[in-house]
Parts: C-alpha cells; sequence; structure tokens
C-alpha cells in the first residue's frame, strides 16, 4: 500500500464543517488504500505563542475528534508529533544542510511574520518549513497530497531529499506531491463567499464538530440565502444557496444535481431543514464519541502514546541511518 502522511494544527477547540468535511472525511477515506499516517504537529504549532494548558487540551480535543470522525487505529497510524523525538531529532539536521537564502525564500514565513518587528517571528517560525521537510522524509513516503498553501515546503523537502542523498548516500525516497482530490469547499454561512474558517471575525457563520445540536440547527437555519426563492445551484449569483447544496450533499452522498431535482418548488426554508437535520445527524455521533474520549484522558492518551510507537518505529529507523552517515557515534 502507498504510504501517506498528513497533519492538522490543534488550533481551534473544535474543527469546522469545513475542516471535517473539508479534509478529515477524505482521511478517513484513504486509509482503506494507503498505510496512513496522521498526526497533530503541535511542535509547529509552537512556531507561534501558545497557552501551554490550551495547547495540550486542544490536542487532546483534535486527537479526539478525528477518532471520532473515523480514524480506525486498527488501520492508520495516529500520533503526536511531539511525542516522536526523532521530528525533532530529523529537523536539526535538515536546517544544517538547508541555505539561509533557501529558508529565507519561504514566502509563508514572510506572510506570518510580516506584522511586527523583527523579533516578532520566532526562528521557529522561519525553520517551520525545514520542520515538515522532515515530518514527511521520516516516514519516506512515495506521494505527500499538498494545498495550495503548501506547494513550496513541499518542493523545499524534495530538494533537502536529493540533497541529502546526493552527499550521503541513497536515503530519502524523493516524494511526489499530489493533489488531494477536492474535499468539498464549505463557506461562512453569515459569508458564503468567504471559506468557512475558525478565523473567521463572527461565530455566526461556523458550524463546529462539537456544537450543540440545536446550536448548528440554529445557525444553519439563519444561514444567509440569496435573492429569488429557486432552489438552483448558482456558486455566482446565489452562493449562500449553492453552500447549503454543498453541504447536504457532502454529507448525504447524493449529488448536487440530484437535490436540486428534490428541492423544485420548494422554498429556501424547506432546503435549510434538510440541511440541519442531515447535518446534525451527521455530527451528533462525533461529537457524542469525542465527549466520550474526552471523558477519559487517561484512555485517549494511552491510543496516542500506541501511535507513537508505531510511527517510531519507522521513524527511528530513518534517524539511525541519517545519525550514521552524517557521521554521529552509534547511538545508546
Ligand atoms: P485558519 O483560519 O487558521 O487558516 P482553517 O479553519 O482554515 O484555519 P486549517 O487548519 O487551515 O483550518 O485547515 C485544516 C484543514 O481543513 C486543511 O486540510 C484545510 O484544507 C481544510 N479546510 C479548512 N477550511 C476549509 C473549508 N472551509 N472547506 C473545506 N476545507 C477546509
Ligand atoms: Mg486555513
Amino acid at each position: 500500500k502507498p504510504r501517506v502522511l498528513s497533519g492538522m494544527q490543534p488550533s481551534g477547540d473544535s474543527l469546522h464543517l469545513g475542516n471535517y468535511l473539508g479534509a478529515l472525511v477524505n482521511w478517513v477515506k484513504t486509509q482503506d488504500d494507503h498505510d496512513a499516517f496522521f498526526f497533530i504537529p503541535d511542535m509547529h504549532a509552537i512556531t507561534v505563542t501558545q497557552d501551554p494548558a490550551e495547547l495540550r487540551a486542544r490536542t487532546r480535543k483534535t486527537a479526539a475528534q478525528f477518532i471520532a470522525g473515523g480514524i480506525d487505529l486498527e488501520k492508520s497510524t495516529l500520533f503526536v508529533q511531539s511525542q516522536v523525538p526523532e521530528h525533532a531529532q530529523l529537523a536539526w539536521v535538515l536546517n544544517c544542510i538547508t541555505g539561509f537564502g533557501e529558508a529565507s525564500r519561504m514566502t509563508q514565513f514572510k506572510d506570518k511574520s510580516s506584522k511586527g518587528g523583527a523579533d516578532a517571528a520566532s526562528v521557529g517560525l522561519f525553520t517551520y518549513p525545514i520542520l515538515m521537510a522532515a515530518d514527511i522524509l521520516l516516514y519516506q513516503p512515495q506521494g505527500v497530497p499538498v494545498g495550495d498553501d503548501q506547494r513550496q515546503h513541499v518542493e523545499l523537502a524534495r530538494d533537502l531529499a536529493k540533497r541529502f542523498n546526493h552527499r550521503f548516500g541513497e536515503t530519502f525516497t524523493v516524494p511526489e506531491a499530489f493533489i488531494p482530490k477536492e474535499g468539498a469547499r464549505i463557506y461562512d454561512l453569515q459569508n458564503p463567499t468567504s471559506k468557512m474558517s475558525k478565523s473567521a471575525e463572527s461565530p455566526a457563520g461556523l458550524i463546529n464538530v462539537l456544537d450543540e445540536p440545536k446550536l448548528i440547527a440554529k445557525r444553519i437555519k439563519s444561514a444567509v440565502t440569496d435573492a429569488g426563492s429557486v432552489v438552483a445551484y448558482d456558486k455566482a449569483e446565489k452562493p449562500g444557496v449553492s453552500n447549503l447544496l454543498d453541504i447536504l450533499a457532502a454529507v448525504t452522498g447524493k449529488h448536487v444535481p440530484q437535490l436540486v431535482e428534490e428541492f423544485e418548488g420548494k422554498m429556501y426554508g424547506h432546503l435549510k431543514v434538510a440541511v440541519a437535520d442531515a447535518v446534525v445527524e451527521r455530527l451528533a455521533p462525533i461529537r457524542t464519541r469525542t465527549l466520550e474520549l474526552l471523558d477519559d484522558p487517561a484512555e485517549l492518551d494511552r491510543l496516542l502514546l500506541a501511535g507513537a510507537a508505531k510511527a517510531r518505529e519507522v521513524a527511528s529507523k530513518t534517524v539511525s541511518d541519517v545519525y550514521q552517515k552524517v557521521g554521529f557515534l552509534p547511538p545508546l
């Protein structure tokens, strides 16, 4: 089975519907025909200031939602980055073969550090793409899924793999970047031309996996719709209605044209009720299971340590090989 690796930051208190339908649902599909590694990049998270207790809580919450949302620990390896020390170990070596100018060209650092003075951004944020290269190369995957914003970082990982192989002998698989199958793109319910995002100005357009069913239904019923009254799919003229149709399609597995047909002659209100019911039905069991998992943090921590142990079986081989090749003495 081809190996794939994906991560999602523990940055919010809950995944939102976009994270769930756009990313997690695809991960769950991936695990049947791939040797899948999923991780929570808490070491990347601290490249910007975090509240320690909150980071720990969010890491557990994110992991619990992954499991509740369908990541099967028998099929996949789910782990927390900081519990696999090989990420930091390999990152150091890769730091030492990356040019300062090369790292300086990474545009995400420029974007993220542009506000504030020279000391507002950490060196960790600067070397973030190198840690990301380590995340990838440790597991020797043939492919890495890339979104637009990560393209340049994956390119760096490929360059570093080739450079290391050239200098020290064949060590890393040079991963091919591939564009993942489109997950659903979900837009803000109050502002349906902007992507649903936890950084939205107001939570009113956001649906969180951990929201109470009542709140979810309320938010969907207050979604902004468009002029007119015909349920039709038209992203330019009817972004609100189209977003609701996309959500309903993603949640029910039906196709949009079929849904449009089903709602012929019906009003926007009918569509909202159908979307609210379907989303609640889909998310309620995930919420319940997440809360159960969080109710027993010792058990959750045990599951995550078991995932870390599985990840280390692969990662430690890579690091031993690398350490030997760069000239370090044999380890403990
Ligand atoms: P931020 O606002 O901080 O960027 P976010 O809400 O966009 O946060 P990310 O952590 O950037 O969430 O994304 C996590 C995953 O969820 C990524 O795979 C991303 O593509 C996916 N994702 C995020 N928002 C949406 C959305 N509205 N629709 C579909 N997928 C989404
Ligand atoms: Mg984002």
